[in-house]
């Protein structure tokens, strides 16, 4: 979203006001210079060395974002059976798409590996199943637990040793004897920190701990080390220094390559890094409440649509995109929503009036994905604004589409 010189917003030349005329409000805006920009970034931090990007699409699973990422030489790293065929409907090869699991039944398992998807193995009780079922005639990945803390909060955590994900690397003893009894193929090994890691710092040491693991497996491939990477929520904020990651990662990775004897190929999973900062949830304000406690600005959205706020406390900027010169005032920034829904506590924004275009940025990743019916409310539209054309990529719902899976009795 870019500000003009005649202080109006605009996305890749589009008016967001125009959006709204032709979409409907609230709406779902993608913009897909940005993902293609997010991509370049990373393929340029890591260009020394055989890196692949595999999308963590439960950040956003909309077709025409998937189609987009595939064009782009992106492939895909999907968490159900669900996420992989749509992953396949956007045109992915099955070998192009990891399924990493956590806990499901061994069937979901047995569906991905038998359209031809690679598994990263989540658990002692998991790889057993895998050795029974299939010996050495597939490949797989081990996803280790490294016991590192980071990332944003602890809910957004997933390698610290309470966490659930993955087989933790003190069981690297029972891995080895499970492998052995069933001489299964293991052809990489695989980790994913949590979200919101701003220091190149845990990568490598997680990078380090895999490195060390890797020396008991002689057939690997593919050391695969997740997504996290922190992304920008506000103008200015600290960000993973990408250039900085790519140049630590490469040279502990050449160095790990040399002594294991191969090269390998290094995988990321990243989702939030890719679309988060594409992404915009455009709203208007119905009610403009002055509280003797707060102002609050009501808006035509909520907790439904964009539950983040809540469910993790996350920031999201907030634009007035109808008076953006408007005088400063403090509001909180509250949804539709019969519970309670706080997009923003105290945020100063441009004096809102009710009708007023908001926007809220970082609702590339994670957004939609994650909104809901709550209240019967219908989900918002998407669209997506490639090469200077905006396209609608999911209608809104109606009240049919709430309907439809329910039974009259
Ligand atoms: C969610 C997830 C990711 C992506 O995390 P981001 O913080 O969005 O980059 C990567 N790998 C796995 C296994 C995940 O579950």
């Amino acid at each position: 979203m870019q500000l003009s010189e005649q202080n109006t917003y605009n996305i890749q030349g589009i008016d967001p006001h125009q959006l709204i005329e032709d979409f409907g409000s609230p709406l779902y805006v993608y913009d897909g210079s940005t993902i293609k920009r997010k991509v370049s970034e990373l393929q340029h931090a890591f260009a020394g060395i055989n890196m692949k990007i595999k999308y963590a699409c439960k950040a956003n699973t909309n077709l025409s974002i998937l189609r987009l990422m595939r064009e782009i030489g992106v492939e895909l790293d999907v968490v159900s059976p669900g996420e992989l065929e749509i992953g396949m409907l956007a045109g992915y090869a099955a070998n192009q798409i990891t399924f990493t699991p956590s806990g499901v039944p061994f069937e979901e398992v047995k569906t991905a590996v038998d359209a031809g998807a690679i598994v990263n193995i989540d658990s002692i009780p998991l790889l057993k199943w895998f050795g029974q079922t299939y010996g050495n005639t597939k490949p797989c990945l081990i996803r280790i637990k490294p016991n590192v803390a980071a990332g944003g909060n602890i809910k957004i955590m997933t390698a610290h040793a309470d966490s659930k994900f993955g087989i933790s690397v003190l069981l690297l003893d029972q891995i080895l004897d499970v492998v052995k009894k069933y001489d299964i193929k293991i052809v990489g090994l695989h980790q994913h920190t949590g979200s919101d890691i701003k220091d190149a710092e845990p990568f490598l040491q997680v990078a380090d701990i895999l490195f060390e693991a890797a020396k008991h497996f002689p057939d690997l491939e593919i050391i695969d080390l997740g997504g996290g990477f922190k992304v920008s929520y506000l103008p200015g904020d600290a960000i993973t220094d990408m250039d900085l990651l790519g140049r630590k990662i490469t040279e502990r990775f050449k160095k790990f390559c040399s002594e294991y004897g191969r090269e390998l190929q290094l995988w990321f999973e990243p989702g939030k890094f890719l679309v988060s900062e594409s992404g915009f949830l455009i709203v208007n304000a119905t009610v403009v409440k002055e509280d003797p406690a707060r102002n609050f600005v009501h808006v035509n959205s909520g907790l439904n649509h964009l539950i983040r706020p809540m469910m993790y406390g996350s920031y999201h900027h907030i634009l007035n995109l109808t008076n953006p010169g408007g005088e400063p005032k403090v509001y909180n920034v509250v949804g539709y929503i019969c519970e309670t829904d706080t997009f923003a506590t105290d945020r100063t924004l441009p004096e809102v009036s009710p009708g007023d275009a908001l926007a809220f940025l970082n609702a590339g990743a994670y957004g939609l994905t994650m909104s809901s019916n709550y209240n019967a409310r219908m989900r918002p539209a998407e669209v997506l604004i490639d090469n200077g054309a905006a396209k609608l990529i999911r209608r809104r719902e109606t009240i049919d589409d709430l309907l439809l899976t329910q039974i009259e009795i």
